[in-house]
Parts: structure tokens; sequence; C-alpha cells
């Protein structure tokens, strides 16, 4: 199974309630160029209707944020805890999370990322409980990486807001942008 096969797999996956609801499912997008993949929570109405993961506002803020750190999207994995639309955008319930989780994991395996850079909580509660790291709030983990093994690759999982939480806060854009440059360029103030 290559990274393509298991692509189309997740387009027409109906193993969780979410798919009655998508218009696509969203795989992810990218490359290894960089060694890091980039894990948000879910798509949003962009993405349903596109494919295409972080393509939205919240998408818009992301891309350009890597651009001023001097990465292109293109050179990192960019893809999502959960691959379908939830409605109204709620949060994923831990049932849809538990059903998906399985793509992620075979996605991990397979690109074999040395370091994970999880968007908001969602995100950094699903990949740090894969490394035994229970996570209540944001403020607990952000700026921090944490290394383990997922899926059997030796990987650092790194957490930082959600691009959305710093569209509605534009005060976290500063963290926000520190955290990405951190964990991009190495110079961790906190290594776990
Ligand atoms: N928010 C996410 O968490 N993921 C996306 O792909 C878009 C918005
Ligand atoms: Fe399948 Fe994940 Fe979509 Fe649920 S969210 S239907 S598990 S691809």
């Amino acid at each position: 199974m290559d990274l393509e096969e298991l692509s189309r797999e997740i387009l027409t996956c109906a193993k969780c309630p979410l798919h009655k609801y998508r218009t696509n499912a969203v795989p992810g997008e990218g490359s290894m160029k960089l060694g890091i993949m980039v894990v948000g929570e879910a798509p949003g109405a962009d993405e349903d209707r596109t494919g295409r993961p972080f393509v939205g506002a919240a998408g818009r803020l992301l891309t350009e944020a890597l651009a001023r750190l001097g990465v292109s999207r293109w050179d990192v994995y960019i893809t999502n805890v959960v691959k379908c639309r939830p409605p109204n955008n709620r949060t994923p319930t831990r049932e849809e999370v538990e059903a998906c989780l399985p793509y992620l994991l075979r996605q991990i395996e397979l690109l074999r990322p040395r370091r994970i850079v999880a968007l908001g909580l969602t995100s950094a509660k699903t990949l740090l409980s894969l490394v035994g790291k229970r996570v209540e709030k944001m403020g607990d983990v952000r700026r921090r990486c944490f290394r383990g093994r997922v899926a059997g690759v030796e990987v650092e999982i790194c957490a930082t807001y959600h691009p959305a939480a710093v569209l509605r806060n534009p005060r976290l854009k500063e963290e926000f942008m520190g955290d990405l440059a951190a964990f991009l360029g190495g110079g961790l103030e906190r290594f776990f």
C-alpha cells in the first residue's frame, strides 16, 4: 500500500457517520521534503468542497505563516486527524477520531516524518496520547516537543495553536509564528 492508494481508500471510506455529510474526504497533500507533517483537526467547508486541506481562511493564515518562514506548504505534508468535515465544523467526537485514526497512523508509517506539528487541542491531544502524554489544555504543551514511537516511527510531536484560533484572537499570532519557527528550524526553547 502506498500513499496514493491510502488516499483513494480514504476518499471512499464509510467507517464513521461523517461520511454521510461530506462532499469530499480530505486525505492530505504535500511532501516530505523537510520530514515534517502538519496535522490539523478536521476539514472545514472550503476543504470539504475542494478535497484539499487548509485552503480556507485558516489555511491561508497557515500557508502565509509558513511562507514568511521561507517554507512552501508543499515542503511539508498537511493533513488532519479526521478526514471528513463534521457538520457545522463541530469538534469531532471521540468515536470519529478513533474511527479515523488508523489513516493518520498509516500516513505516519508510510511518510516516516521526523517531526509532527499538531495544530490545536484536538490534534495535540490525539497525537500526544499516542506517546503516552495526556493533554488537558494547549497551555500545558504549547511550544514543546515530545519524542516517541508512533506507527513504528521515532518522531517528535510538537504542539501549537490552531490557525483558526489565531484568526479569532490575533494576539496569539506572535506566539504561533514563534512556535512554527522553532518547530521548522530547530532552536526549541523546551524539548522533552
Ligand atoms: N481546519 C483544520 O483543522 N483543517 C483544515 O484542513 C482546515 C481548517
Ligand atoms: Fe472514514 Fe475518517 Fe471520513 Fe470517518 S472521518 S468516514 S473514518 S475517512
